[in-house]
């Protein structure tokens, strides 16, 4: 069972941030009815209701990849599942298994160069003031994960509440339009800290593909693009209040304590972060390595 179920923690957990809890209601860290004896269950069902906006498009069924035109597949969903503990049911499970496939994914993109299919979907997942019950969101034809981010928090926050601390997991570094939104995003909440954790630099020439002669793949991606995609993610990278950074093993063990999926997703994920597997020419581990030194070439690059 996963560490935050526990009630030790949970109790912990709780005290901690019984002052950020009442001040955001997004926040909803716990559903207290995890816990069957729980006494507060009032408040945390109230709040469960923010989920009110993820509209119909809740859905985030990876099983038909093909759909990702599929207008409705658009908002954000929240992960953590409404159904009390003590009614642990398929439904339970399946939402596991929908958010395992969405870590999964995340996971596996760009570890075949040859193959960029799962770059074609970005899902983000961002963790706000570093809670756990975190908003998922997908790209749609009309709009880019990053864009329904902001429009969400926008939205949901008033300027001067803007949370401090925002975490993103990605399977695309934002592209060159959604860099200068984040950045615009972060001058205007002088408050807001960023921090991005990426799988696959989006649309950009990468220094280790050079180096691996990856011509191919380098070829595949037109100049123009690869020219804004990467000034804009320096810009960014540069930005004093964001951070792009790639994922690390610790990175991946947070994510996926963060989110709820079955526990052998986790050993899977985690258990097998330095081996090549199936259907992927890469580990996880070498490629998140080796996004972390084109992060920082990219940064220190000059004009
Ligand atoms: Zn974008
Ligand atoms: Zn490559």
């Amino acid at each position: 069972m996963a560490f935050w179920r526990t009630k030790k923690w949970s109790y912990m957990y709780r005290k901690h941030n019984s002052s950020i809890h009442d001040e955001m209601d997004v926040c909803s860290m716990f559903d207290s009815s995890d816990e069957s004896d729980s006494s507060d269950e009032s408040d945390s069902s109230e709040e469960s209701d923010s989920s009110d906006e993820a509209d119909s498009s809740d859905e985030c069924d990876l099983s038909e990849e093909s759909d990702s035109a599929d207008k409705s597949k658009t908002g954000y969903k929240r992960i953590k599942s409404k159904h009390p503990r003590s009614t642990y049911n398929v439904e339970d499970k399946k939402e596991k298994k929908e958010n395992g496939n969405i870590i999964q994914h995340i996971y596996n993109t760009g570890l075949d160069h040859d193959d960029w299919s799962k770059a074609m979907d970005t899902f983000l997942v961002c963790k706000i003031n570093g809670v756990h019950n975190p908003n998922i969101m997908r790209n749609n034809p009309e709009n880019h994960a990053e864009q329904l981010l902001i429009r969400h928090l926008k939205k949901k926050y008033k300027e001067k509440k803007m949370p401090f601390k925002l975490t993103v997991y990605i399977n695309n570094s934002p592209c060159s339009m959604c860099a200068k939104a984040l950045e615009n995003f972060l001058n205007k909440n002088q408050n807001v800290k960023l921090t991005f954790y990426v799988t696959n630099m989006y649309h950009i020439k990468r220094t280790s593909c050079f180096k691996a002669r990856h011509f191919e793949h380098l070829n595949s991606i037109p100049k123009k693009s690869h020219k804004a995609n990467s000034e804009g993610l320096r810009d960014l990278l540069r930005h004093k209040r964001c951070n792009i950074k790639a994922f690390n093993m610790g990175v991946w063990k947070e994510l996926l304590n963060t989110v709820d999926v079955l526990p052998k997703l986790k050993t899977k994920l985690i258990g097998g972060y330095n081996r090549i597997q199936h259907a992927n020419k890469r580990s996880r581990g070498y490629e998140d390595d080796l996004i972390k030194k084109d992060l920082m070439y990219l940064k220190s690059y000059k004009k």
